[in-house]
């Protein structure tokens, strides 16, 4: 099938409204007669369910927690993005869109980056009427913070916790909708397979995750939210149920599935202590706003700190190498995440790392307490020469506005970051891959959407900080409301949708032989054993650098443990009941296909760019090297059978408003 991304004609600026002016509408006496389904409450979700809700279409939403408040989304920290130049500081949609385009490396789509740019003024003001308590200066507007890969102030946030406060005010927004009886709201429910009929996207099956029933489910629509895939990794920030079944399922299906090698590595997350763990922490973004980024300048100090025999509030000013200060002056320890991931790495690799593994940088707030001290010590007339009065007054600043990030760092490291820096190292984060869409977001099956980080849609090779909820809010607020209307327009005579038919038949039973089979396999493994092994391959191989020999290993390595997986896997319990064992088996099998195309991806992508840094192209700083001409595109994947036979589909990407450069924060 031949890729149309939709995007509409005019110039760049007045394409989404122009689409939203010429789109089919549809009366709120026929909404009432048009189900959508909406599989995933976490931002982008909760938000597309209830204001399709709102318009009048009946939803019906799917989440896999006890209640849409505890989406992953909830964990988003540091701030989200928009336009408003409140800061006067030189912001606008053009400088949000270019910079967006740019963080990605130039591998994102134009039109769709431009759109997330206009409607991101919007979010905030949506968010401010629901109550959404973001941080506001002395005088009672709206404060703004700056995140990586910008030179200007545009991030709201509310402490450390933007993603929950978010959540709170679409999960508000829906509960008004699940009130009236708008959404009928299906918590503890995983959906497992997306029903096609002629065609169309035209329901899904799930498991009642508490009592193990299969259950069909119709709608004239489904829209597919259910966040990223980083867990691939086994090890990542994610929350530990995120996974990428829906839309693996929607892959196997007919979604073709949008570069999957793209991930987020983080910078700034507590390092792996050993192999206990299933699970990172991120520390904000945010905590580069004031937090310096070093190591030590001398190997010899470096060897003394991981040995214990010296501290680092011991090393002398003039032996720190501030590295991305010194590589990237203007950006400094602001330089999008990629950039700031593999300068931690090579100072790391070099043998500068600061803890036992040698796998830490440090993130320290000396600089940042001193400033602020002597600042409060001036506005109150007090002496900014002494110093224990200027590190408590420091410290009070730091505390508001980074507190509970401190005190979760305190909590799982057990040293006190105000007195000592922090640790950190790269760990996985985002993934920018996903199911491909279009500019309606809708996948490559009729009638079947995709939101929110599981899609693919506008941060090209790298995200940019505080831009997932943006995006993830944009889609469900602003986009998918205007585009599913222009879709269903088509189906206000078609009435309801049977679940009596033989693709939701053929459906339920691939589902049940699935189940069936994992619960009868008398293997020795646990699935994390799986997983685990999975993760390690995943790390090492399609990890922060990746190279041709080490990609090639990694298909067949995965190709095999998927193999053994079906084996040799051992689930207890029963599949009538409650059954978390049973939940993670299943989406183990899904992550072991996709670790599959996500190496074939990398391999195929020879180039770097972003978040993905092939060895074998790199400048001699060890940057990424971009190959416009033969790579500037969407890899589109089109499900053949098993990972190895998926065929590439091309989706060339068309720079008319923003000039490709060489990206550079210097
Ligand atoms: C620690 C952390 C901090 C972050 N901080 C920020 C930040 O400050 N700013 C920023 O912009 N971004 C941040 N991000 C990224 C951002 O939080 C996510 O990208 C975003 O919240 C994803 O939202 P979503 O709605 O797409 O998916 P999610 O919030 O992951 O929601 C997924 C939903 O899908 C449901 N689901 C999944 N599979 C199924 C299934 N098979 N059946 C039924 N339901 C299913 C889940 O129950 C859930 O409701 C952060 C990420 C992490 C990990």
């Amino acid at each position: 099938m031949a890729l149309d991304n939709k995007i509409p004609q005019g110039s760049i600026s007045s394409k989404w409204t122009d689409y939203k002016n010429h789109i089919n509408l549809i009366n709120p006496a026929n909404k009432r007669n048009i189900d959508v389904i909406i599989v995933g409450t976490g931002l982008a979700g909760g938000s597309a369910a209830a204001t399709l809700a709102e318009l009048g279409y009946n939803v019906k939403a799917f989440c896999y927690q006890d209640s849409p408040r505890r989406a992953h989304s909830i964990a988003a920290q540091g701030g989200i993005n928009a336009a408003k130049n409140y800061q006067g500081d030189g912001d606008s949609v053009y400088r949000l869109f270019y910079e967006t385009v740019k963080g990605g490396d130039y591998r994102a789509r134009e039109a769709n980056v431009h759109r997330l740019a206009e409607v991101s003024v919007n979010i905030i003001d949506q968010c401010v009427a629901q109550g959404v308590p973001l941080a506001r200066e002395y005088g009672g507007l709206l404060d703004n913070r700056s995140f990586g890969g910008t030179q200007v102030s545009r991030t709201f946030y509310a402490k450390g916790q933007t993603g929950q406060q978010l959540l709170l005010g679409a999960y508000s927004a829906m509960n008004r909708q699940i009130g009236r009886g708008k959404i009928k709201m299906y918590n503890r429910h995983e959906m497992l397979d997306v029903v096609i009929v002629n065609g169309k996207a035209r329901g899904i099956i799930a498991r009642n995750l508490v009592t193990g029933e299969i259950e069909r489910h119709s709608a004239h629509a489904v829209v597919i939210a259910t966040g990223g895939y980083g867990n691939v990794f086994f090890l990542s920030t994610n929350a530990m149920g995120s996974n990428v079944t829906a839309a693996w399922k929607a892959h196997k299906r007919g979604a073709y599935f949008a570069n999957p090698c793209y991930t987020q590595i983080h910078p700034t997350c507590i390092p792996v202590t050993g192999d206990h763990q299933s699970k990172l922490t991120l520390m904000s973004e945010s905590l580069r706003n004031d937090g310096r980024i070093w190591v030590p300048k001398k190997l010899e100090d470096a060897q003394a700190i991981r040995e214990g025999k010296l501290k680092p509030t011991q090393i002398a000013e003039a032996d720190r190498d501030y590295y991305l200060e010194r590589r990237y002056p203007s950006f400094g320890n602001l330089v999008p995440r990629d950039v700031a991931s593999r300068a931690a790495k090579e100072r790391c690799d070099a043998g500068f790392g600061v803890n036992a593994t040698g796998e830490a940088v440090y993130l320290d707030f000396a600089s940042a307490i001193d400033r602020y001290g002597k600042e409060q010590a001036r506005i109150h007339h007090l002496d900014e020469n002494d110093a224990k009065l200027v590190y408590d007054l420091g410290k009070k600043v730091v505390e508001n506005k980074y507190g509970n990030l401190f005190q979760m760092y305190y909590k799982i490291v057990d040293e006190d970051p105000y007195t000592t820096p922090m640790m950190i190292y790269p760990a996985v984060h985002y993934t920018m891959g996903g199911v491909w869409v279009d500019y309606n977001l809708m996948t490559t099956i009729e009638g079947c959407y995709c939101l929110g980080e599981a899609n693919f849609s506008d941060h090209g090779a790298n995200r940019l900080g505080a831009s997932a909820l943006m995006q993830g809010l944009a889609d469900g607020y602003f986009v998918l409301p205007y585009t599913i209307g222009d879709y269903l327009s088509k189906d206000i005579r078609t009435g309801k949708i049977s679940t009596d038919t033989p693709e939701f038949e053929e459906a339920e039973n691939n589902v049940r032989s699935m189940i069936d089979h994992l619960m009868n396999n008398k293997g020795e493994h646990s699935v994390d054993y799986f997983h685990k092994k999975l993760g390690k391959i995943m790390w090492n191989k399609v990890g922060m650098a990746r190279n041709a020999q080490g990609l090639t290993e990694a298909m067949d390595e995965i190709a095999a443990l998927r193999e053994d997986f079906y084996k040799n896997v051992k689930v207890s319990g029963k599949a009538e009941s409650f059954n978390q064992e049973l939940e993670k088996a299943l989406r183990v099998a899904d992550f072991l296909e996709l670790g599959e195309l996500f190496a074939k991806d990398a391999l195929q992508r020879e180039e770097s760019c972003g978040g993905h840094f092939r060895e074998e192209h790199q400048t001699e700083e060890g940057e990424a090297k971009r190959d416009d001409e033969n790579f500037s595109y969407v890899a589109a994947w089109e499900y053949k059978g098993n990972p190895r036979e998926a065929i590439l589909h091309k989706e060339s990407l068309v720079y008319e408003n923003i000039k490709m450069v060489t990206r550079s924060y210097k």
